[in-house]
C-alpha cells in the first residue's frame, strides 16, 4: 500500500519555499527544500510518514557549524500530491534535539525531535525539509560545498518540491510565514500554501459534467449515422 506524507507539524508557517528566487538572491545559493516554522512556537516535529531513520546527529563538530543537527529518513512507496509514486529520502536540518536513532523505524506522527537554530546558515529557529528521489544515496544533498558527518556533498539534483509531495493531515494548517508578503516578495510560492487535504483528497466525480459529455457524444454519433444514411439514400436513388 503506498503512503501519503503529511506536514511535520500541525500548524505551519512557510518562511522560504523550494528554489525561490528571493532566497537565491539573499543567500547566494539555491534552496533545495522548504523552511518551516510554527506560529505558536511549538517546535516539536513529527514524522510525515512511515519510514526508516538512515542517519542523524550533528553535521559538524559543533552545533553552530554546517547544517546543525540533522535527520535523514527514507519513506518507501510514497504517492505524492502531484500523482508521482516514488520512494523518497527526507532530510531535515537545524534541529535543537533529535528523538530518534539510526536504524529506527518511524510511523507517521511519531516525534522526531525539536526544530531550532543549529548550524551556520540559519537566521532564526526553523525547520529545513527537503525531499529527494535518490534513496540509494539519501545523505547526499546538492547545494552544499563539502561533506559533513550526516549530510554529504551530492552532485546530481534529484530533489522534488515538498509542495508537490505532502498533504495537509487532519486538522493541519499551513500559511505564509510573512503574513502574505512571502508570496509577493518571492520567498513563498502560492503552491506551498494550497496543499490538498487528507482524507478528503479523493476527488468526487462531477456526475453532471460526465452526463453532459456522454449526452453530447451520443448526439454527435447519431448525427454521423444520419448523415451516412442520407448519403446511402442519395446513392441508391
Ligand atoms: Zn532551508
Amino acid at each position: 500500500m503506498p503512503q501519503k506524507l503529511i506536514l511535520p507539524m500541525n500548524s505551519v508557517n512557510v518562511n522560504a519555499g523550494y528554489k525561490m528566487p528571493a532566497y537565491t538572491k539573499t543567500w547566494g545559493f539555491r534552496h533545495y527544500g522548504i523552511d518551516l516554522g510554527n506560529p505558536e512556537k511549538k517546535r516539536t516535529i513529527y514524522s510525515p510518514g512511515d519510514g526508516t531513520v538512515i542517519a542523524c546527529g550533528l553535521d559538524g563538530e559543533t552545533a553552530t557549524q554546517r547544517l546543525g543537527r540533522c535527520i535523514v529518513i527514507v519513506y518507501p512507496d510514497v504517492i505524492c500530491n502531484s500523482g508521482k509514486r516514488t520512494d523518497l529520502a527526507c532530510r531535515m536540518f537545524h534541529l535543537d534535539s533529535i528523538a530518534v536513532k539510526v536504524g529506527q523505524t518511524v510511523k507517521q506522527g511519531d516525534i522526531l525531535g525539536v526544530y531550532g537554530n543549529t548550524g551556520a546558515n540559519t537566521s532564526g529557529p526553523h525547520l529545513h525539509v527537503e525531499f529527494d528521489t535518490d534513496v540509494k544515496y539519501p545523505q547526499y544533498a546538492v547545494g552544499i560545498k563539502s561533506s559533513g558527518h550526516v549530510i554529504k556533498k551530492g552532485t546530481i539534483d534529484s530533489t522534488v518540491d515538498p509542495a508537490k509531495v505532502w498533504y495537509l493531515g487532519q486538522g493541519q494548517t499551513i500559511r505564509d510565514g510573512w503574513d502574505g508578503d512571502g508570496v509577493t516578495s518571492g520567498w513563498v510560492a502560492q503552491n506551498d500554501l494550497s496543499l490538498p487535504r487528507l482524507p478528503e483528497n479523493t476527488p468526487v466525480p462531477d456526475y453532471q459534467a460526465l452526463y453532459e459529455a456522454q449526452r453530447k457524444k451520443t448526439a454527435a454519433m447519431t448525427l454521423g449515422i444520419r448523415e451516412i444514411l442520407e448519403k446511402i439514400e442519395q446513392l441508391v436513388q
